[in-house]
C-alpha cells in the first residue's frame, strides 16, 4: 500500500559506531589507505542509488588502536543505518587483506531528526528503541537505544514508518467524511419505542450473565436468533451456493500477527492463558488460598499463568490458517464458506448497552475469496440478497453507509478507500427507542490483505481476493425487536411463518 503524506517527510540521519577489531588497526594499516578508503566510500558507495547531492557521509572518523570511530551523517535517501552496512562490508575486506576481524560493533548514538511540522498537534511521547525525544519547532528528534541487530531487523526504518502511519492516521481522524452513504431504505412506522432489551429483561426473555458484557439467553432469544440464521440460510448462504466451515475461536498470537490485529487489538482483546504447568503441587497453594478463604487468589494465578493470544474478535482470521502457505487452482473460484460456531469477545468497557454492545455477542461470518473481480462482484450480490432480507422478510428502516475499513483506519491508510474497490459497508438501522442509527451488520472487501498475510497464492499468478460480513444477531435482534415490538402478532407475516410460536420454557415465582 502506498504512504498518503504528501510529500516526502525530510529527514537527518547521525550514528556515530566504534567497530571493536580484533588487532589494533593503526599499527597494521596506513592512515592514508584508510582515509582513502573513506573518500572513495563517500564518493561512490555511501551515495549509490541516492540523486545528485544525496546520500550518506563518513564526516569523521578517527583510529584508536582495536577500535575504528566513525560518524555518519545522511539524508532520507542512503539512511545512516544503511550506509553503515555497506561501508561494513567493504572495510571488513580492507582489514581482512591484514588479518583484522571486526569482532563487534557499539552503536554509541544514533540520532534521527525528522521536519515534524505536519506533527505539530500530535505528541510522541514514547517509542520502543528510544531512549528520549525532543519535539520542538517543527522537528522530530530521536535518539535511538539499539544494537547492531536492530539494523538487521530494520527497527530504525519501521520507526520512521510508525511515525509516518501515526501522522496519516491523526490526519485522517480529523475528517468526518469517511462515512457516505450509499443507500437508504424508506421510512418505516415504527410499532415500538422502548429499549427492546429492557423490555426482554422485564418477560424473562434473558438474563444478565456473571460476566461483563454477556447475557444468558431464553428459548424465546434463541428462537429468534436461529430463525435469523434460518433466513439468513435459505435467502442468501444456499442459494448462493454457500458451505458451512468451523473457525477456531481460541485465535494464538501468530494468527493475529499476520491478520494485521496485532497492530492495535490491545484495548479490546480478551486475553486467553495456559497454566506454566498442569502439575497439581505447582497449583496447591492456589488450592488452599481458595479453600481456606472462598476467594479466587487471582493475583496468585497471574503468575502462573502464560498468555498464549485471545478469543475470536473478528471471526474470520482464523480461518486463514486453513490455507496458509498454500496455492489454490484458478479453477475453484470464486470459494464461499461461513461459520457460526461460536460467540467473539471484545473488551467494548464502558460502552455496553443491553444486547447491542457485549463483551460476548453471536455472529455469523461470511466469508468469499476469489479474483479481484469476482470479490467486487460477490460483494454486490451479497447487498442484494440483505436487501431483500431487510426489505422484504423483516421489514425494517435502514441505510448503507461506505465506511474505512479498521485495518487502514489503524493504519493511517483511509485514504485508499476512496477508490471504492477495497472497503467496507456499514448496515445501520435506526432505533426509534434511542433515534440513534446502530451498525448491525457489514460487508468488507479486503483486497489481497488476508492471502497476502497467510501467504496464500493462485496458480496463474493473479491476484487472490477476499471478503467478509458479519451478521451480529444480537444486532440484528435488536434493531428488529427495537422497531416492531416484542409481540409477535406485529411482526411481518414472513419473519412468523418462519419463527412459528416461541417456547414458553420458565415460569418464576
Ligand atoms: P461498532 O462500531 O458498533 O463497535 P464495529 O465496527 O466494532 O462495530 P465490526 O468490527 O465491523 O464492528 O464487527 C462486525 C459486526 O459484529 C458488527 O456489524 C456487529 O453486528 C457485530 N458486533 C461488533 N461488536 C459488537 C458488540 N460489542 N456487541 C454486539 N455485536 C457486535
Ligand atoms: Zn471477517
Ligand atoms: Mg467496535
Amino acid at each position: 500500500m502506498t504512504n498518503q503524506t504528501e510529500k516526502p517527510m525530510e529527514m537527518t540521519f547521525e550514528l556515530h559506531v566504534v567497530l571493536n577489531c580484533s588487532a589494533s588497526v593503526g599499527d597494521k594499516v596506513a592512515r592514508e589507505e584508510l582515509a582513502g578508503f573513506v573518500t572513495s566510500s563517500n564518493n561512490t558507495l555511501l551515495t549509490r542509488g541516492a540523486p545528485p547531492g544525496c546520500g550518506a557521509q563518513i564526516v569523521s572518523w578517527d583510529v584508536l588502536d582495536e577500535k575504528i570511530n566513525l560518524t555518519i551523517v545522511s539524508d532520507r535517501f542512503v539512511r545512516a543505518h544503511d550506509a553503515f552496512l555497506r561501508l561494513k562490508k567493504e572495510l571488513t575486506k580492507l582489514l581482512g587483506k591484514y588479518r583484522i576481524g571486526i569482532r563487534g560493533i557499539e552503536i554509541a548514538e544514533y540520532r534521527i531528526t525528522l521536519d515534524w511540522e505536519a506533527g505539530e498537534g500530535l505528541q510522541i511521547r514514547q517509542l520502543p528503541f528510544v531512549k528520549a525525544i525532543n519535539q520542538a519547532q517543527g522537528r522530530l528528534e530521536l535518539l535511538l537505544e539499539i544494537d547492531e541487530s536492530a539494523f538487521d531487523k530494520r527497527i530504525p526504518d519501521r520507526l520512521i514508518r510508525l511515525l509516518e502511519d501515526k501522522l496519516d492516521a491523526a490526519r485522517w481522524k480529523g475528517k468526518s467524511e469517511h462515512w457516505e452513504l450509499l443507500f437508504e431504505s424508506a421510512k418505516k412506522h415504527y410499532l415500538f419505542d422502548k429499549d427492546p432489551t429492557a423490555e426482554m429483561l422485564a418477560r424473562g426473555w434473558l438474563e444478565h450473565a456473571a460476566g461483563r458484557g454477556q447475557y444468558v439467553y431464553g428459548p424465546q432469544v434463541t428462537r429468534i436468533f436461529r430463525t435469523f440464521e434460518k433466513i439468513l440460510l435459505d435467502e442468501l448462504l444456499t442459494p448462493l451456493g454457500y458451505n458451512e466451515m468451523i473457525f477456531p475461536k481460541f485465535v494464538a498470537w501468530d494468527v493475529w500477527k499476520r491478520s494485521g490485529h496485532a497492530k492495535g487489538i490491545y484495548p479490546e482483546a480478551y486475553y486467553v492463558c495456559t497454566p506454566k504447568t498442569r502439575d497439581p503441587e505447582y497449583w496447591e497453594d492456589v488450592m488452599d488460598y481458595f479453600k481456606v478463604t472462598n476467594e479466587v487468589p487471582v493475583d496468585m494465578i497471574l503468575g502462573k499463568i502464560e498468555n498464549v493470544g485471545g478469543m475470536c474478535y473478528a471471526q474470520c482470521p482464523p480461518f486463514w490458517v486453513f490455507l496458509q502457505g498454500k496455492t489454490l487452482p484458478d479453477d475453484i473460484l470464486p470459494v464461499t464458506v461461513f461459520d457460526r460456531s461460536g460467540p467473539s469477545y471484545r473488551y467494548e468497557s464502558g460502552g455496553l448497552h443491553g444486547i447491542e454492545r457485549l463483551d460476548e455477542f453471536h455472529r455469523v461470518e461470511i466469508l468469499w475469496i476469489g479474483t479481484k473481480e469476482q470479490t467486487i462482484e460477490h460483494a454486490k450480490v451479497l447487498h442484494e440478497k440483505y436487501r431483500h432480507i431487510f426489505d422484504d422478510i423483516l421489514d425494517i428502516e435502514w441505510r448503507e453507509a461506505w465506511v474505512t475499513p479498521w485495518f487502514m483506519a489503524q493504519e493511517g491508510k483511509a485514504g485508499l478507500s476512496e477508490l471504492r474497490e477495497v472497503g467496507t459497508t456499514d448496515y445501520e438501522a435506526m432505533l426509534p427507542y434511542s433515534e440513534k442509527w446502530l451498525e448491525f451488520q457489514n460487508v468488507s472487501v479486503n483486497g489481497d490483505k488476508y492471502p497476502r498475510g497467510f501467504s496464500v497464492k493462485l496458480q496463474s499468478g493473479q491476484e487472490l481476493w477476499s471478503g467478509c460480513s458479519g451478521v451480529g444477531l444480537e444486532r440484528w435482534a435488536a434493531v428488529f425487536l427495537a422497531q416492531k415490538g416484542l409481540d409477535a402478532e406485529n411482526w411481518p407475516q414472513k419473519f412468523r411463518s418462519v419463527v412459528g410460536e416461541l417456547p414458553e420454557v420458565f415460569r418464576f415465582l
